[in-house]
């Protein structure tokens, strides 16, 4: 059962207020809070060595750090690096799995928003498994926090398991913490959140939130993007581009679309063209994803060099394209195989 603390790992400077109010204690209390959860990041209550012992003590009886250590590292080859974290939701306790990418000069961190999720696609590990709960802000953050690399992270995406649209608040709350001067006071534009394109919660997204923007698109006709991802009878990719249009994407924010590259299904020339046609007009990027085969999944991997017209037709036309780089797949860590099994 899970204990009846409060975690305070992930809570925002405001939440942090009405906790320090309904304890009785100063209000500056909340901002050396933030500073011992955010700046130090300290394990435990009993760190915060600038809060009266008194308060201490309080605060323990109430409340607790929320801080996890992953309970399984698996090493790739090439060097990526799949933890996996227990985490305890409303039915049961569950895993998630958080995939750490070095790369040059840049480190990247891909969290799991939920256990599981309710999209369905076809080619995804995740979807396959169902919906299981959602993760809270402080979950999300422990992924970074708990993990040996945290100094060397230069970004973060939100691109595990889970859709972010679906477990908004627990999502920007975790985003607000990594950018706000209070918490990590880190840019928004070293922060990628991926969505399927939920119409109402992407909105709030980009009402409330500055960071990038990635939207899984696979495919530019409906029919068949209606075959891989249940979420286009609820939210066509039309009304999701109808939306996007309605904002600035010539400045810092940046939108891209992630297109998973299946053999025989979407990796043609007619496909290449229609993508050209539906984005069109929008300040955006393409990243090519290579499918990872999986016994799961009724598809199989584009070759190299359909790939490379793809991208090459892509690029003549206008449209940015990159194909991104598949990583760890030896430990089932590439884009779509996150299962978080134990
Ligand atoms: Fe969910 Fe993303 Fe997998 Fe679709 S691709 S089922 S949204 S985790």
């Amino acid at each position: 059962m899970k204990e009846e603390k409060i975690d305070l790992l992930g809570k925002t400077l405001e939440q942090l207020q009405q906790l320090c109010a309904d304890l009785g204690f100063p209000r500056f209390t909340a901002k050396q809070l933030c500073d011992w959860l955010y700046r130090k990041r300290v394990d435990s209550i009993d760190a915060m060595t600038n809060l009266s012992l008194a308060n201490r003590e309080r605060l323990n009886s109430v409340a607790r750090i929320g801080r996890s250590y992953p309970v399984r590292c698996q090493v790739s080859r090439d060097g990526t690096k799949k933890y996996l974290f227990g985490v305890e939701t409303p039915a049961a306790p569950a895993h998630v799995e958080t995939v750490y990418i070095p790369d040059d000069d840049r480190a990247t961190l891909c969290v799991s928003c939920q256990v599981g999720c309710k999209m369905g696609c076809r080619f995804c590990v995740t979807g396959q498994q169902g919906f299981h709960g959602n993760l809270s802000a402080g979950d999300i953050l422990n992924q970074l926090f708990s993990i040996p690399e945290f100094e060397q992270l230069t970004n973060v995406v939100f691109m595990g398991m889970g859709e972010p649209m679906d477990n908004l608040d627990a999502v920007l709350a975790a985003t607000s913490v990594l950018t706000s001067d209070w918490g990590l006071g880190w840019s928004p534009k070293r922060i990628t959140v991926s969505s399927v394109g939920i119409v109402p919660g992407l909105k709030r997204f980009l009402d409330e939130s500055q960071c990038h923007l990635a939207i899984s698109l696979h495919t530019p006709l409906a029919a068949e993007r209606l075959q891989m991802m249940p979420v286009e009878r609820a939210y066509p990719l039309a009304d999701v581009l109808a939306l996007l249009r309605r904002y600035d994407w010539s400045g810092q924010r940046r939108l891209s679309f992630e297109y998973t590259m299946f053999r025989g299904l979407n990796d043609d020339q007619a496909h290449a063209a229609r993508l050209v046609d539906a984005l069109r007009g929008l300040d955006c990027r393409v990243n090519l994803i290579r499918f990872h085969e999986s016994p799961e999944a009724p598809y199989s991997t584009s070759t190299p060099s359909t790939i490379k017209s793809f991208q090459d037709y892509l690029n003549r036309h206008g449209l940015t394209c990159t194909l991104r780089a598949s990583r760890g797949q030896d430990i089932d860590a590439a884009c779509g195989l996150l299962a978080g099994r134990q």
